[in-house]
């Protein structure tokens, strides 16, 4: 027999970089993968054992309280994969392993009261007097729910003497769990494969072949939208399954709609386990369960579905691969795409990136022979690519038309057959800037580095005739002033620049007769918002969306036949080296909601730069070209995919200090990439981020760049021993940084 145990190593989710040693309590078994409750400090803190070694220096430990697992909940592959993450992303190992662990919920069962017998609960609403308003609302959306939380009914102030005569009288019921949302892939008819095209097959079979194998191996799989990439998906995931194996399928947040899931979930019924922030807590914890136990196999949700409980894991599919959703930017700030490919691996998994627009990332590394590149030419059906045509803003006369005549005149002619269009600006609010026409200056957030957005209501209620200034970044709102508020000044305020709802209104008055949806964060608040626009999309109720981002991607109307885009240059000009990467995939994608059964499609891009080669390029949705327009420039300058970068970003709410931070860091930097002698390592800044300040807290970064990651992690590592953040002042290490704002 095994000896027990007696001293372990523990993780806490803290970030920390530490592993504490433990004594083992006489009688305990212990096992890597176990929690266990632990002495830290003062308190007694949820810990990881992540290994059961003897220490070197025994005296004094503190013991274990107790395990809180029967067995371990975290597989050995899972513990290294952690491990791996902390190393890299600079994070807590603890931090990384609370994204394995099985959910939280409440050990304390939630009660739920349901309504039992709805005509009686109607006739008891109708005998409140006018006093017991909070009781009657409380009710009446109990009414609307079917059942609700008995806490949240308290706090909607239902009166505890009303609670007990329903319950007495039984139109009230009490219960443990809360209304049963019908999962809607649940509900999803068992679907059979079609037959693969010849591309579908060559794909197919490399997968096959490597899953087979049972070596791994990682795939980049290129097509346009509506080339079959799902179809390949579902085929290696038989394979897969097949062999007794499971899998992993990652996609971005937005496009976890009812019918992706309808479509996974049709395809295999029963084997699927959806893992997202979305479901309640005990639906979280009872789908990780199911993965854990082997009773579903196939593990389908956004990033943090990486970390799913599976055994035997055969393929992690990465669908949209190129998603900016995928990087966390919170610790543990890792990318699900790069660590898949870990994850993949360590346990021998065959990994499937897909997408229409490649990150660049992915692209060098398919070039490099480090991805083995599948290609879908084509769409499936008969019906082509949408055809996509530049605008030249340049040709603008009328300056108070966001709408250049040929966009215009399009609109007029989808409206006369009945069709619908889309149009595309990425700007919420009614005019993103405040100005003054004596001085010149846009109103600022008093907190963030922004100018304020204009917008013609309060949103959050209550009517303004002078409308309201917004802050995108804070939330910041006032009312506008009535002049210019510089010292000397006083000159009149003009509203700048287009936002969707002043879009919205001038489509109206040049549309009069349009249907007009406008969708964007002020009108998408409300639930279940995706399934009613989708309604009224389909029954043919709206002729003309207008939005942001939101209605960019995923969304598939047969009728919709034109996309316009306002202006494509706000999208490149963006402070950010990838700004003509994350314009190509945009332009793409909103592309890509045209013409998408029987009818062609056009698209309509407004641009000022007619002959930049990422529009060129998207317009023709030709990738491999604008890569090789493109990745020059990458090249010269060292960013990725040809040189790794970290950012440094340091925080405080004092000025003063954060650059005194950044400055000191920096020189610590700076005298030890010399002495490291890596070539290429180079360290810059510290320079004010692009966004110095936000909600009060003043941003500088430095910027460390090298063509091995290896040289970037030497650095960093050294920099943090040597270094240490001044009170009053945070730093936030970000490996592979995706955003620079
Ligand atoms: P993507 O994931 O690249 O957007 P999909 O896999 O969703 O492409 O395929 C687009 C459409 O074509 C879907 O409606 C799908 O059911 C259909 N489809 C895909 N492959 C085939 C095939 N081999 N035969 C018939 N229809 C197919
Ligand atoms: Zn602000």
């Amino acid at each position: 027999m095994k000896a027990e145990p007696r001293h372990a190593q523990v993780v806490f989710d803290l970030p920390l970089e530490r592993v504490f040693d433990y004594q083992v309590p006489a009688g305990l078994a212990l096992a890597p993968g176990q929690r266990v409750l632990a002495p830290f400090g003062r308190r007694k803190l949820q810990g990881v054992v992540v290994s059961c070694r003897d220490p070197e220096r025994r005296e004094g430990l503190k013991e274990l309280e107790r395990a809180l697992d029967p067995s371990p909940v975290v597989s050995p592959a899972l513990l290294e994969f952690t491990r791996w993450m902390a190393d890299y992303y600079f994070c807590g190992w603890g931090e990384a392993l609370a994204l394995a662990l099985p959910p939280q919920h409440n050990a304390r069962q939630q009660v739920f009261i349901q309504a039992q017998d709805p005509a009686r609960l109607q006739t008891a609403l109708a005998g409140l007097s006018a006093r017991q308003a909070r009781s009657r609302a409380a009710l009446q959306e109990l009414a609307r729910a079917g059942a609700l939380a008995l806490g949240d009914l308290q706090a909607q102030g239902l009166s505890p003497l009303l609670l007990k005569k329903g319950l007495q009288e039984g139109w009230l019921a009490r219960q443990s769990r809360g209304p049963v949302a019908p999962a809607p892939g649940a509900l999803a008819a068992p679907s059979v494969p079609p037959k693969l095209t010849a591309a579908q097959v060559t794909a197919g079979q490399a997968l096959g072949d490597a899953l087979a194998a049972g070596r791994g191996g990682a795939f980049l799989l290129h097509g346009i939208t509506g080339s079959g990439k799902t179809e390949v998906y579902l085929h290696a995931l038989e394979q897969a399954l097949g062999s007794g194996g499971s899998a992993i399928v990652l996609v971005p947040e937005i496009s976890l709609t009812p019918q992706t899931l309808a479509r996974f979930n049709g395809r295999f019924p029963g084997q699927v386990a959806v893992l997202h922030s979305g479901l309640s807590a005990a639906e979280r914890a009872k789908n990780w369960r199911l993965l854990a136990q082997g009773q579903r196999r196939v593990a389908l949700g956004p990033r943090s579905a990486l970390f799913a409980p599976l055994e035997r894991l055969r393929l992690i599919v990465v669908d949209e691969e190129s998603e900016p959703s995928y990087k966390q930017e919170n610790p543990p700030r890792y990318h699900a795409r790069d660590a898949a490919l870990v994850r993949g691996r360590l346990e021998k998994a065959v990994v499937l990136l897909g997408s229409a627009t490649p990150s660049f990332e992915s692209w060098a590394n398919a070039k490099a022979g480090k991805l083995r590149l599948l290609s879908l030419p084509g769409r499936v059906g008969a019906c082509g690519l949408p055809s996509t045509q530049l605008l030249d803003l340049g040709r603008r006369q009328d300056a108070g038309n966001p709408l250049l005549p040929e966009l215009e005149a399009q609109l007029e002619t989808r409206l006369k057959a009945g069709e619908q269009s889309l149009i595309f600006l990425n700007r919420r609010g009614f005019a993103p800037a405040l100005v003054c026409v004596k001085c010149g200056m846009a109103l600022q957030c008093p907190h963030c580095s922004i100018a304020l957005t204009f917008h013609k209501h309060n949103p959050s209620g209550g009517a303004d005739e002078r409308g309201w200034l917004l802050c995108h970044l804070c939330g910041h709102g006032q009312r506008p002033p009535r002049a210019c508020p510089q010292p000397k000044c006083g000159g009149l305020l003009r509203v700048q620049g287009t936002g969707t709802q002043r879009l919205e209104e001038e489509l109206a008055r040049r549309f009069p007769r349009a249907r007009i949806r406008r969708v964007d964060r002020d009108t998408a608040q409300a639930r279940g918002f995706h399934q009613s626009l989708g309604e009224a999309m389909n029954a043919g109720q709206v002729d003309i969306l207008v939005g942001t981002q939101m209605i960019a991607k995923g969304l598939d109307f047969p009728n919709l036949t034109l996309v316009g885009v306002i202006n494509a240059d706000a999208s490149l000009n963006f402070p950010d080296f990838r700004a003509a990467e994350r314009t190509f995939q945009l332009l793409v994608q909103v592309g890509g909601r045209a013409g998408r059964a029987d009818k062609p499609g056009q698209v309509l891009v407004q641009t000022l730069r007619m002959d930049h080669p990422c529009l060129l390029a998207a317009a023709k949705q030709d990738f491999p070209a604008f890569f090789e327009e493109e990745h020059q420039e990458r090249k010269a300058l060292g960013y990725p995919p040809y040189g790794r970068l970290a950012s440094l970003l340091l925080r405080s709410q004092d000025k003063a200090k954060a650059q005194a931070a950044a400055a000191s860091l920096g020189e610590v930097l700076q005298a030890q990439a010399l002495a490291l002698k890596e070539p290429g390592l180079e360290v810059w800044g510290p320079a004010p981020a692009p966004l110095v300040e936000v909600k009060g807290w003043w941003r500088y970064r430095l910027l460390l760049k090298c063509p091995d990651h290896r040289g970037l992690h030497r650095l960093i590592k050294q920099g943090l021993a040597a270094w240490q953040a001044p009170h009053g002042v945070s730093l936030a290490v970000d490996v592979d940084p995706m955003s620079f704002l």
